[in-house]
C-alpha cells in the first residue's frame, strides 16, 4: 500500500487538491478534518469533545485522530493506497502513524507539502468561510490560531520527514491547475 501524506498549513489547498490526486492515483481520501466534522455533526461523545477544540482552533488530542485512522487502515484496503490529508499534525502523530505501518512492514511513500504564507492563509480562509459556511473559518481570531497551532505544533514535521527523505515542497501560491500539475511530476 502507498501512504502518501499531503501536508500544508490550513487554507493551503489540500482538500482541492486531494480530490484531483485520488481520482488521478486511485487513492482513498482520509481528511482527518472531514471525520471529525461527521463525528461533530452526528453528535457522537467524541464529536462533541472535539467540537470545543475544534471552534478554538485547537487540535483534537493525538490519540483520537490515531485510533480513527488505525480504524480506516484496518476496514478500508481497495484502493492502491490512502491519502492522508490533514494528518499527521504533531510529532507524536508522526511517530505514532510511523509505529503503525511497521506493524506491516510498511511505510510513508511521501510527504507533499503545500506552502503558502500566513497572509495568504487569512485570505483564502475568509473566502471559504463563505462558500462552505465551517465555523471555524468565520473567526479571524480562531483562524490567527490555526495559524498558530500550525506553526507550533504542525511545521516542525518538515524536519522529521526531511531526515527521512521523503519530503516534497510544492509552491502552494500557483494556480490551482499548475499546483495539480507539480504534484503529478513528484508522485
Ligand atoms: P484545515 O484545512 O483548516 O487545516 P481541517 O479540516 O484539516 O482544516 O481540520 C479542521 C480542524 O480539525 C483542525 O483545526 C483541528 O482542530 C482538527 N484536526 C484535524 N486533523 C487533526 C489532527 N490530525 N490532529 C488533531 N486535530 C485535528
Amino acid at each position: 500500500m502507498k501512504y502518501y501524506i499531503l501536508f500544508g498549513p490550513p487554507g493551503a489547498g489540500k482538500g482541492t487538491q486531494a480530490k484531483f490526486m485520488v481520482e488521478q492515483f486511485n487513492l482513498r481520501h482520509v481528511s482527518t478534518g472531514d471525520l471529525l466534522r461527521r463525528e461533530i455533526a452526528n453528535k457522537t461523545p467524541l464529536g462533541i469533545e472535539a467540537q470545543k477544540l475544534i471552534e478554538n482552533g485547537l487540535l483534537v488530542p493525538d490519540e483520537v485522530v490515531v485510533g480513527m485512522i488505525e480504524n480506516l487502515f484496518t476496514s478500508e484496503r481497495t484502493s492502491a493506497g490512502f491519502l492522508l490529508d490533514g494528518f499527521p499534525r504533531t510529532i507524536r502523530q508522526a511517530q505514532m502513524l510511523d509505529e503503525l505501518l511497521k506493524k506491516n512492514n510498511e511505510e510513508v511513500t511521501k510527504v507533499v507539502s503545500l506552502m503558502i504564507e500566513d497572509e495568504l492563509i487569512f485570505e483564502r480562509i475568509t473566502h471559504r468561510a463563505q462558500i462552505e459556511g465551517r465555523s471555524d473559518d468565520a473567526d479571524p481570531a480562531v483562524i490567527q490560531n490555526r495559524i498558530e497551532t500550525y506553526h507550533q505544533k504542525t511545521e516542525p514535521l518538515i524536519e522529521y520527514y526531511k531526515e527521512r527523505g521523503k519530503y516534497e515542497e510544492i509552491d502552494g501560491n500557483q494556480t490551482i491547475e499548475a499546483v495539480a500539475e507539480s504534484i503529478a511530476t513528484i508522485m
